[in-house]
């Protein structure tokens, strides 16, 4: 079964409302094993809105509209839909009757326009709006020879959310064939996305009961495969072979296969070969300590270390010779690997990191451009260093800084 799901109102054509009531019910229908293959946003216009639904119910299954059930002029979505269906409206007696018990109950008097809200579609069943006075409606219909559901929720989020959580799963749940998603969240450091993708497209291709995504974000990219079937195991075992086969392929890239962050990897690595880890960060200021930090239980392998921005400090804090510096710069492969030789003794911890590197968008050269990145990893074998150039703004450069060192980490730890 697929979704269309329309959100009504001019105010969301413009730059200042979002449709947010959509993502809630996408949340609601991939969970019940529904894909929701297209979103509208409609104006407050008959036309256009009867248009709208007249295209979702010859695309898809199952239609869910928000908004336009109000009292007022250009709340059109019930009329609209009585036109693309071409069917009536009825105003109901007993509707009117409790819109008016309704407004009394609450002190209010309320004007005749409001009856609107008391109109139902040919063939709909009303749905009882607990938090407010426009009723949702319900149809389930036939449109050419297939069956077609749609349902009109009110705009208003708390109104609309409840309305689908009591009234509407409920009856999805008995008319939605019975499906299992199983997912599985892969991701991988310091490779791109398009490079990635040459690598597993043809893969994942093979698996078309399984869809894949690709986000991007920096240094980083997340796989997620996610399956649907009527039978739990089933579902997962397919996710499962795919993750398999997409992790032999992108080898050492991966580091995650069950949606954790880098840092907590590298953390997990550090506790589970006892090891401990100390920074010494020059362009990246902190960020890193930053990543580690914000994982709860990281003082068992984190240390700590020292912001050493100033060439005094990467001397006095991290124990580089001056020489060092003088000689080939503080953005430097040995200067670097001096930061993490000099903050790993210091600290006393097993690793040690050293990055440094140029941020931009000011301080680049024609030797050493913005975006180049040095970092170094020191234990008792020895230290490796990475050279990277990378392309962004300051704050794009500083993250892939950070990705990069804890990446570097995490290849030493692998
Ligand atoms: P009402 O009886 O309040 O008029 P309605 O069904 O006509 O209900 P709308 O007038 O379309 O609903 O919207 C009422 C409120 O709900 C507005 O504040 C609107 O911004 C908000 N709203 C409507 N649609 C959405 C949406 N898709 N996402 C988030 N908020 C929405
Ligand atoms: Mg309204």
């Amino acid at each position: 079964m697929n979704a269309e799901i329309i959100a009504v109102g001019s105010e969301m054509l413009t730059p200042f409302r979002q449709d947010t009531n959509s993502l809630y019910i996408t949340e609601k229908l991939n969970e019940l094993g529904v894909a929701v293959d297209f979103k509208t946003i409609a104006g407050d216009r008959l036309k256009h809105l009867a248009d709208a639904v007249r295209h979702a119910l010859s695309r898809v299954d199952l239609l869910v509209i928000s908004g336009g059930l109000g009292p007022t002029e250009d709340d059109l979505t019930r009329e609209a839909v009585a036109e693309a269906l071409g069917v009536r409206v009825k105003r109901d007696p007993e509707l009117i009757a409790h819109l008016y018990a309704r407004a009394a109950a609450r002190r209010m008097t309320i004007t005749r326009n409001n009856e609107k809200q008391a109109d139902v579609i040919e063939g709909a069943t009303m749905l009882p709006n607990q938090l407010g006075s426009a009723p949702g409606q319900w149809l389930d219909t036939v449109v050419g020879k297939h069956r077609k559901l749609a349902m009109l929720l009110p705009g208003p989020p708390h109104e609309l959310k409840a309305m689908f959580e009591e009234q509407c799963l409920p009856r999805l749940r008995e008319i939605v064939p019975k499906k299992h998603i199983a997912t599985r969240v892969l991701k991988a450091a310091m490779i791109g996305e398009s490079t990635a993708d040459a690598k597993i497209a043809p893969i994942y291709t093979q698996y078309k009961d399984v869809e894949t995504t690709i986000l991007a974000h920096l240094g980083d990219i997340e796989l997620r495969l996610t399956c649907a079937k009527p039978i739990p195991e089933l579902a997962q075992t397919r996710v499962d072979e795919l993750a398999g086969k997409i992790e032999e392929e992108l080898e050492d890239f991966v580091y995650s296969s069950q949606g954790e962050t880098l840092e907590q990897i590298v953390l997990y690595y550090l506790e589970m070969r006892g090891a401990t880890l100390a920074v010494a960060e020059s362009c990246t200021g902190g960020m890193v300590a930053e990543r580690l930090t914000s994982v709860s239980g990281s003082s068992r392998s984190f240390t700590g270390g020292a912001v050493v921005y100033s060439n005094r400090l990467k001397t006095e804090l991290a124990g580089v010779d001056p020489q060092l510096i003088a000689q080939y710069g503080a953005v430097s492969r040995e200067v670097a690997v001096a930061l993490a030789d000099g903050i790993r003794e210091r600290c006393g911890s097993t690793l040690g990191l050293g990055v440094t590197g140029i941020a931009g968008p000011t301080g680049g050269t024609d030797e050493k451009p913005v975006g180049l990145v040095y970092a170094a990893v020191s234990d008792a074998d020895g230290t490796e260093w990475v050279e990277k150039r990378f392309s962004g703004d300051r704050a794009g450069v500083r993250f892939y800084a950070s990705q990069q060192g804890l990446d570097l980490v995490r290849r030493r730890l692998m």
